[in-house]
């Protein structure tokens, strides 16, 4: 039977493959500690808990509207004009099982075939992945590690040509904790309107900045019109498995973006979506100790990466997630690549982390090696598994 060419362009998220490989390891009795997952330790707060079993008890399990729920449109609306500082409107709202839908409908919506789309590299897999699938154009935007994981302006002008359509942005960053500053920001904002291009910032970890504030392109003066901004619960209220993320943009691209979502998903489940109502209105407390133990984690996971012979790292500034350079260890321990050390400190090390290979084709030219590790799990965890890579690395070298 035939499979459809388009599927033979259609990448994934390696990490879920990992993970796989770390749940049969650790069925087979081994003692596997993970970096690998992108997802909070916490358990989600128990009022949103119990938000959603108060709207299942109350009848609230049939579908609704594919835009998501006026009440919980209305919610994000006021969210949004309060942490973005411009007007956001409930029609300007589409409510998402996840985040994740907003990329796919977003770039279905604006990009035609050809046409070329400026992505974050490394960066979620996904961008890449769903630019490919939709016939256009990957084009990557080196994320430097000597500018603490940011763009170099230059590398962005030079990769704008007539064909381009989209910059995707993405701050705080997965996989590297990087943060866009306001001129980093101004700079693509220019471009974008000279260009007349359509920007979409991903801030699914707007929440979670540790030094400086969080910045949104959506604030700069002539931006909102050309935004589409993604977030979402997954991640600030530790909600990955309820499938509930949210898009805001412009009304006449909202329909069409509700539209496809009539044609894919119906909509999100919509008890869930009350949940989400107490989520962003309810007591703020259990997020906010969350991310304050993040930082905590970030502080130490970073010195003890550090104190490793062969790997330096530049303090993260937000997200959950630390990136690494293990160019030296890999030589040290005679590995070509990252892919290499991630598989010698699984099998040998009983830890697991993702390789650069995760996070988007190679950039030209690029040739230090870097892995990425999420702290989102304890302090005991870190520490012991940061000393079984101090030992598995030294032992080689
Ligand atoms: N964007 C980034 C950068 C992410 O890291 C993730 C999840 O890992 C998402 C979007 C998707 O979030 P959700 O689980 O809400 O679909």
């Amino acid at each position: 039977m035939q499979i459809a060419r388009r599927i033979g362009r259609l990448g994934t998220e390696t990490a879920f493959e990992v993970l796989a490989e770390v749940n049969r390891l650790k069925a087979q009795g081994q003692d596997i500690i993970s970096f690998a997952i992108g997802e909070p330790d916490f358990d989600t707060p128990q009022n949103i808990k119990d938000a959603a079993t108060r709207a299942i008890r109350d009848g609230y399990t049939h579908y609704s509207p594919s835009a998501g729920i006026l009440p919980l449109r209305e919610s994000i609306a006021r969210y949004i004009s309060k942490t973005r500082g411009v007007e956001v409107e409930p029609e300007e709202v589409v409510v998402t099982p996840g985040a994740k839908p907003i990329l796919l409908d977003s770039i279905l919506s604006c990009v035609n075939e050809g046409d070329e789309v400026i992505y974050p590299n490394p960066g979620f897999p996904i961008y890449e992945s769903v630019i490919n699938f939709m016939g256009a154009k990957p084009v990557p935007l080196p994320l430097l590690e000597e500018r603490n994981f940011r763009f170099d302006p230059e590398n962005l002008r030079m990769s704008i040509t007539p064909e381009t359509r989209m910059i995707i942005i993405n701050s705080p960053q997965n996989p590297t904790g990087g943060i866009l500053t306001q001129d980093d920001l101004e700079a693509i904002a220019r471009i974008a309107i000279q260009k007349d291009l359509w920007v979409l910032s991903d801030e699914i970890y707007s929440r979670m900045v540790y030094e400086g504030d969080f910045r949104s392109i959506v604030s700069i003066p002539g931006m909102k019109e050309r935004t589409i901004l993604l977030d979402g619960f997954s991640k600030t209220y530790a909600m990955t498995g309820w499938r509930l993320g949210f898009g805001i943009m412009r009304e006449e691209l909202a329909v069409h973006v509700a539209r496809i979502e009539t044609n894919s998903n119906s909509c999100t489940a919509t008890f869930t979506q009350y949940a989400g109502i107490e989520a962003l209105e309810g007591p703020q407390e259990d997020s906010l100790a969350m991310i304050a133990e993040f930082e905590r984690r970030r502080d130490l996971i970073y010195q003890r990466l550090n104190d490793i012979e062969g790997i330096k790292c530049v303090k993260p500034k937000g997200a959950f997630y630390i990136y690494p350079n293990v160019t030296e260890a890999c030589r040290n321990l005679g590995l070509s690549d990252s892919r290499e050390l991630q598989q010698y400190l699984l099998h040998k090390g009983g830890v697991a982390v993702l390789a650069r290979s995760c996070f988007g084709q190679r950039c030209k030219g690029e040739k230090e090696e870097y892995v990425r590790l999420s702290y989102a799990t304890s302090r005991e965890n870190i520490v012991e598994g940061l000393g079984r890579i101090k030992r598995a690395i030294e032992s080689r070298s």
